[in-house]
């Protein structure tokens, strides 16, 4: 019997293990339930490893994201330099190939600065002064901000168990949660047994939807899931930029951001994520994408997901990102429009796909923030897409802070590099 048990462990469910457990009078009445043999094995580990800056999200129709993304950048290198962990502050470009694209960076300076960035971390350069800072790129203008940041954040995540077995929270590997249902208290039918617990938080990612209608919740939505593949450049292409490079998306309202030019954090350079439409949140490969492909058909004729069949903006777009996946040279000819001197006959390595769960409502609209339902003793995230790992810990911070104003369980000082409770004071959690 625990008083919260946490489903998912990833950098979200994990963060919100850390600060839970980190202030609670009996830690160990909290589980972290992850179904894998590890934690961060999905989405959490499978990403660009960006700590975004917060130019990108409109400040009223993505508010919590980019309040989130606002306060993460200062957490993680704080983090980071605990961990001694790599932080790298790299900074990035993003970067208009038309006029259309001019058009829109003007509005990201002014979300940017809406979103708490300085003047100063935020910059417009014109077609020369990009040449002069990248001289490999080509644009008609461009956004440069300097508070970008390349991390791991799979091995942040791992960063975080040391600290929740310090504190002594339950933490349930290999326990995947197969059903739920409400006798009291929740009982929680898993691979290893039953358990119960008086709270849950659903943070089980590309499978949160899944969970959260499984206990009655958020029927009125679905999801959608779109893999995002990446090709490693090779190392004679590693001077050809300081930067990352982004190109504005052309389709905003649409999960399909157009590839980037990526800087890891220990260097390597990638083309990616493109957004192949897959049937599952795990369909990394075609036998698991068929698998899942009947379910995922009959359960999305039944919801909003089906009027998008009928959207055909959407479905050119989903065309071109399915030839993106089948042909190299489609994908890498997408950034050689303002990175000419890459040639698809040099990239010979795929890197690690991952796979964003995208919620769409019952009108057949994508959802555009992430949502934070309360539905009797539980809460579920749902939506939490990029930036999400950018700003999973004030994010878990206020969902922390919500289950104790809920009374899930008695605290005492918080022993967490912040205080939670400060933390959602800023990010304002009024919509939970
Ligand atoms: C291609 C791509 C690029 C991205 N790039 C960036 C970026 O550069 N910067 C950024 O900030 N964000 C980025 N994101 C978004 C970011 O990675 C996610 O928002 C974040 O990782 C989500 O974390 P999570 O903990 O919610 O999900 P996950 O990491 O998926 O964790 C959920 C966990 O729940 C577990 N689980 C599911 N079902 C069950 C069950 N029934 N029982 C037990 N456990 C279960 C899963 O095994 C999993 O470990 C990117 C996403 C993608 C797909």
């Amino acid at each position: 019997m625990y008083r919260v048990a946490i489903i998912g462990g990833g950098v979200l469910g994990t963060s919100i293990a850390y600060f839970l457990s980190g202030q609670a009078s009996d830690p160990s009445s909290i589980a972290l339930i992850e179904q894998e043999r590890d934690i961060a094995r999905h989405t959490s580990s499978r990403n660009t490893g960006k700590v975004h800056a917060p130019f990108l999200y409109d400040p009223v129709k993505k508010k919590m994201f980019a309040r989130a993304a606002s306060l993460g950048f200062e957490m993680w290198e704080k983090f980071a330099k605990e961990k001694r962990l790599p932080f790298v502050r790299d900074g990035v470009l993003e970067v208009a190939l038309d006029e259309k694209g001019i058009d829109r960076l003007q509005k990201y300076i002014a979300w940017g600065e809406a979103n708490g960035l300085e003047k100063h971390e935020l910059r417009f350069l014109d077609k020369k002064q990009v040449a002069e800072m990248e001289p490999n790129v080509m644009c008609e203008s461009a956004i440069y901000c300097s508070k970008d940041g390349s991390v791991d954040y799979g091995s942040f995540t791992k960063a975080f168990l040391q600290d929740l077995k310090s504190f002594g929270c339950s933490v349930l590997l290999g326990c995947k949660v197969t059903g739920i249902s409400r006798r009291g208290a929740y009982a929680i039918s898993t691979g290893q047994g039953e358990l119960e617990a008086e709270f849950i938080v659903n943070a089980a990612g590309g499978n949160a939807v899944d969970i959260a209608h499984s206990m009655g919740v958020a029927k009125e939505y679905t999801d959608l899931h779109f893999r995002g593949e990446y090709w490693q450049a090779p190392e004679k292409y590693h001077d050809l930029t300081k930067l990352s490079i982004y190109s504005v998306p052309r389709h905003p309202e649409y999960p399909f951001l157009d590839p980037h030019w990526i800087v890891r954090a220990d260097g390597r350079r990638e083309v990616g994520p493109n957004a192949v439409p897959v049937f599952g949140p795990y369909a990394y490969g075609l036998v698991r994408n068929l698998a899942d492909m009947i379910p995922k058909i009959i359960e999305s004729s039944r919801t909003g997901a089906r009027k998008i069949a009928f959207d055909r903006q959407f479905l050119s777009l989903a065309g071109a990102e399915l030839k993106s996946s089948l042909s190299k040279t489609a994908m890498i000819n997408r950034v050689r429009e303002f990175l000419p001197a890459i040639k698809p006959s040099a990239f010979t390595s795929r890197g690690t796909a991952g796979i964003r769960s995208s919620v769409v409502d019952s009108t057949g609209r994508f959802v555009p923030d992430t949502l934070v339902l309360k539905r009797d003793l539980s809460l579920h995230v749902l939506n939490y897409n990029s930036p999400g790992a950018t700003g999973a810990l004030p994010m878990a911070a206020a969902i922390a802070t919500q289950l104790v104003e809920m009374g899930a369980l008695p605290v005492s000082k918080a022993r967490t590099l912040w205080d939670p409770a400060e933390i959602a004071g800023r990010i304002d959690n009024d919509r939970f």
